[in-house]
């Protein structure tokens, strides 16, 4: 717990760090943002109550299962693009338009969206929550999501494990290259 900061992530207008301990004055007090910076938000409380619900089940930080809930909702997201990238593929495969998906797509799409809107929703609550300021320096979520959703085209292409290791270290070498720009920016 201790590479967690104990005070609330959120700055104030000027641009400081809040000094408030974390969770001041709401109900996760030691987590996430204070009463002031929008800790008692019932969308955030909510969040607290449920990802502590989830710590004390699975023995892990209320961070790491409010983070949990944002990659599990996009693995999900990648999971449903990954089958409609397929299906997409065969239709092309046998002949058909790509850009008039067979009718057995369309509950596919439907639901792809509703995974998007998912994900959304669970990076947002955890943002509200605290928990991405807190973490922001310790982990490059985006860089993550970017791996994963790129993991699941690779096993959409059906690669041998070299192509697999080139197309990866590729891809890794331009998110370096794009971290060290944003860094210098
Ligand atoms: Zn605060």
């Amino acid at each position: 717990m201790s590479a967690y900061p104990a005070r609330c992530p959120a700055r104030n207008l000027n641009g400081r760090m809040c000094d408030k301990p974390a969770g001041q004055g709401t109900n996760h007090l030691g987590y996430g943002t204070c009463i002031w910076h929008r800790g008692g938000h019932r969308n955030v409380e909510e969040a607290w109550t449920m990802a502590q619900e989830i710590a004390a089940e699975r023995d892990i930080t209320p961070h790491e299962a409010l983070l949990g809930l944002v990659r599990t909702a996009a693995a999900r997201a990648a999971w449903t693009d990954n089958i409609i990238f397929q299906q997409l593929r065969d239709h092309a495969d046998d002949g058909g338009d790509p850009l008039k998906p067979p009718a057995e797509l369309v509950p596919w799409l439907r639901q792809f969206r509703e995974e998007r809107r998912l994900a959304a929703t669970t990076a947002k609550l955890a943002v509200d929550a605290g928990v991405m300021v807190a973490l922001e320096r310790r982990l490059d979520l985006e860089g993550e999501l970017v791996a994963a959703a790129l993991s699941a085209a690779l096993d959409a292409v059906e690669m041998t494990h070299e192509q697999r290791l080139v197309a990866l270290g590729a891809a890794q070498q331009h998110l370096m290259l794009a971290g060290a720009d944003a860094a210098t920016a």
